[in-house]
């Protein structure tokens, strides 16, 4: 059974040490970053930095807290993410998200390139789906990683959790030989959206949408889609409201997919050296990725540490699912008030199947415990 850190969102006293942010401290500290971390490692802090429009991202005074302590530790820390839009354009996202050098403490760089074709082609041990992977260079390179994760929903596996944060999110974006990159993990049958023109409305959400602009609506009856350019993000598909746009995604597919490259990218590091950060804050039902962000789903409930993505992913689920959906959210749209399964019911997804399958692989363990941090130690 693996343990599980967790500081809950409540502050039950009024002094600093009983806030989030110091809690988080304490979190670290009693996680045994420093074990993680030699000294004069460079260490990837692994981050979603949102979209243009998806604000309920990790908060960059969490980010700074981690730099701060991968370097008390001796680290040299650098904020990676990959590209999932144009890179200088990923990069004035993120700094208009709040995640600069000043704010983070540490440089904010794309980890497999401004083109996202800086990666490192990995075999995937035990791959039944996905034989060989780009992993973004940064990534694969760093001896040491600190995973923060923003728990949320999403369209795929139904929760966007560590798994997923290191499997699509440690990927480089763009096709290198056979390599499986980012954008082929979303539909690993590798085919972009089909389009049915019977129910299209025309609304051009999906050209407005489109991060690459794959998509061209120039008159109306005519919408194309350029196939080599399409990175298979699905961002398209979950904008469409008319359901004219759908990709070939099996929920199965997609879910083994990402374990084994989970699987691929845990694979450059050696035991013991990457250490998981759920916040299990502003849950939105959907992804970071999309161009806008949701009121929660449920209420804050706090922060997740520890060395095993699978039990920090299978805690933060628990916790959601524990959790009295809120009003004013899209549970209530859909007349959802009873806790239980609840980013499932919403997706109409099976979000434990990413987690079972990243067990088989023997990346963690489902059975943890949680082992609770009410304040930081003064
Ligand atoms: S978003 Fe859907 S309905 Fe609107 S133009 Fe695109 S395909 Fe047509
Ligand atoms: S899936 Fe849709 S939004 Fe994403 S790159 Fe392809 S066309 Fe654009």
């Amino acid at each position: 059974m693996k343990r599980v850190l967790f500081a809950d969102a409540r502050a039950h006293d009024p002094e600093y040490e009983g806030s989030l942010p110091a809690k988080l401290e304490e979190l670290l500290s009693r996680a045994g970053l420093e074990r993680c971390v030699a000294p004069g490692d460079y260490v990837a802090v692994k981050l979603h930095l949102g979209s243009q429009g998806a604000f309920r991202t990790v908060r960059p005074v969490f980010v700074r807290k981690v730099v701060e302590a991968v370097r008390q530790a001796g680290g040299k820390p650098f904020v990676a993410e990959t590209t999932r839009i144009p890179g200088l354009e990923y990069l004035e996202v993120a700094a208009a998200n709040g995640y600069t050098h000043h704010t983070c403490g540490a440089p904010v760089i794309l980890a497999d390139g401004i083109f996202g074709r800086d990666s490192v082609p990995v075999r995937v041990e035990g791959g039944r789906l996905v034989q060989e992977v780009g992993v973004a260079s940064a990534v694969h390179d760093a001896p040491a990683m600190v995973v923060l994760t923003h728990a949320k929903g999403h369209m795929g596996p139904g929760f966007g959790g560590a798994l997923k944060n290191i499997a699509m999110g440690g990927l480089g974006t763009r096709n290198r030989a056979n390599q499986t990159n980012r954008g082929h993990l979303h539909t690993l049958e590798n085919r972009p959206p089909a389009w049915e023109r019977e129910r299209c409305t025309w609304c051009l959400t999906c050209a407005k949408i489109c991060p690459v602009g794959a998509i061209r609506i120039e008159v109306r009856e005519r919408w194309e889609l350029e196939e080599a350019r399409c990175d298979r993000c699905g961002r398209c598909v979950r904008s469409c409201e008319d359901g004219a746009l759908s990709l070939p995604l099996s929920e199965e597919l997609f879910a083994r997919g990402m374990a084994e490259a989970a699987r691929a990218v845990l694979s450059t590091f050696g035991p013991g050296k990457v250490l998981y950060v759920n916040f299990v804050l502003e849950v939105q039902p959907e992804c970071d990725c999309m161009p806008s962000a949701d009121t929660p789903v449920v209420q804050d409930q706090g922060i997740l540490v520890g060395d095993d993505p699978v039990a920090v992913d299978q805690a933060s689920l628990d916790l959601i699912d524990a959790a009295v959906p809120l009003p004013l959210s899209r549970a209530a749209d859909r007349g959802i008030a009873e806790p239980g399964n609840l980013l499932g019911r919403l997706h109409g997804k099976r979000p434990e199947l990413v987690l079972e399958y990243a067990r088989e692989l023997g990346l963690g363990e489902r059975e943890y415990y949680l082992e609770r941090v009410r304040r930081k130690r003064s």
